[in-house]
């Protein structure tokens, strides 16, 4: 079977390169070449199968979710911004719970389908009932699943909660798994080496919500706070320290939030090449204190970007993702702020080499955005929510090009 062709007027080329009348050429859902001008792609043309001309449209590689919870899509505008985090952990356990299995599912095709119309094709989706285990392969969506486990500190609870994941895990790992101890001030010490040892077995990546708010560090190290009288004894220890016993600081662990780190975590967190993902939506959601960028960035700490859920965040959608962290004044080049939501945020979920960049080798998940009038494209893409034209994965498109021509560039 030959390629397709996609031509286009500008195209992301790897390690950042623009290219000007060029496109891609894509076979069995992967990236073959990447078409660095109008002569390649009608060379290009001879040999396809297709040829699809996207017109003005500029074609990057899809956006990386590097952190969301479909599933609560179904309680999106149950809460404002600002609720304390008390009220705001209450009401989503309780309102959960309440739902049935079918509006569960409903709830992560939703939130699948937003992602996916505004230029996500890869997310990393925590699952805490199983709701994304059932729906998520049914659309289009790549995606690493992370299951949930959590057992706060109880040890009644600890073996029911890590035979209940391996229950969850299918039997043969057909893509990438991904398993999710919710945070270390919810999941014991023993917990947490049993996911370490299954993550170890199955070759699974690991996403933990680490030190987000200052109560679980007080807990946790001091035993202290609000949280005290819920958990009970505290290990004295940090959130890091334990994650570090149980074998998990190294590259194939994510922190989620990271808003409190100590001064030398950062650093650790370098040299064992963990990524910490930030969720500039969520962050100002819940009116945190200054994410500590500069810290993470001193150290040279990858950062993710991610969504978290509507539960917290106005939207799912990573351009405003990208249009926030730019805005928040860290000073950071458009273009590195773009890795964070793609190269980045695939490395912070396993998936480097796979996706994130489009590159020969690579999976066909590209986008087509409308072109801008700010001359320098990186700030289009990142400041400006640039409208979507279509979007590709594995080659196939799943959100169709509302304004691209689509036709044979050959004649
Ligand atoms: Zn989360």
């Amino acid at each position: 079977m030959g390629a397709e062709v996609f031509f286009c007027a500008r195209v992301l080329g790897p390690t950042d390169r623009w290219f000007d009348g060029g496109g891609l050429e894509v076979s069995r859902g992967r990236i073959v070449r990447v078409l660095t001008s109008k002569a390649a792609a009608r060379r290009a043309c001879r040999t396809a199968t297709r040829a699809h001309d996207l017109g003005e449209a500029w074609l990057v590689p899809g956006l990386v979710d590097a952190h969301a919870h479909l599933e609560l899509t179904a309680l999106s505008g149950v809460m404002g911004p600002g609720v304390p985090f008390g009220e705001w952990v209450r009401t989503v356990i309780a309102r959960r719970a309440a739902l049935s299995a079918h509006e569960l599912d409903a709830a992560v095709r939703a939130g699948a389908r937003r992602l996916l119309e505004t230029g996500t094709t890869t997310v990393g989706d925590i699952d805490t009932c199983g709701a994304s285990a059932r729906t998520l392969a049914s659309t289009p969506l790549r995606h690493v699943l992370f299951r949930e486990t959590l057992d706060a500190w109880d040890p009644r609870r600890t073996a029911g909660a890590l035979a209940a994941l391996r229950r969850a895990l299918p039997p043969r790992a057909r893509r990438r798994e991904g398993l999710s101890p919710h945070a270390p001030f919810t999941v014991s010490r023993a917990l947490l080496s049993g996911v370490a040892a299954l993550a170890k077995r199955r070759r699974a990546h690991v996403a933990v919500h680490w030190s987000e708010t200052e109560n679980e560090l007080a807990w946790l190290e001091h035993g202290a706070g609000p949280l005290a009288p819920l958990l009970g004894s505290s290990p004295r220890r940090r959130g890091l320290e334990l994650l570090d016993e149980a074998g998990l600081l190294g590259p194939g662990l994510s922190l989620v939030h990271g808003n409190h780190p100590h001064a030398d975590e950062p650093r650790l967190l370098a040299e064992r090449g963990v990524s910490v993902v930030h969720c500039p939506g969520c962050h100002a959601w819940f009116g945190r204190a200054r994410f500590p960028f500069a810290a993470y960035e001193k150290r040279g700490v990858r950062i993710a970007l991610g969504t978290d859920s509507l539960a917290s965040n106005s939207e799912l959608d990573m351009r405003g993702e990208l249009a926030r962290f730019a805005d928040s004044g860290f000073g950071v080049p458009p273009a590195r702020i773009f890795r964070m939501a793609t190269l980045d945020a695939a490395a912070a979920l396993g998936l480097g080499g796979e996706v994130g960049e489009l590159a020969p080798g690579r999976a066909a998940d590209f986008v087509a955005f409308a072109p801008g009038a700010r001359v320098r494209p990186f700030e289009h893409l990142v400041r400006a929510r640039p409208r979507i034209f279509g979007v590709w994965i594995a080659g196939r498109r799943v959100v169709a090009p509302s304004e691209a021509r689509v036709n044979d560039p050959c004649t």
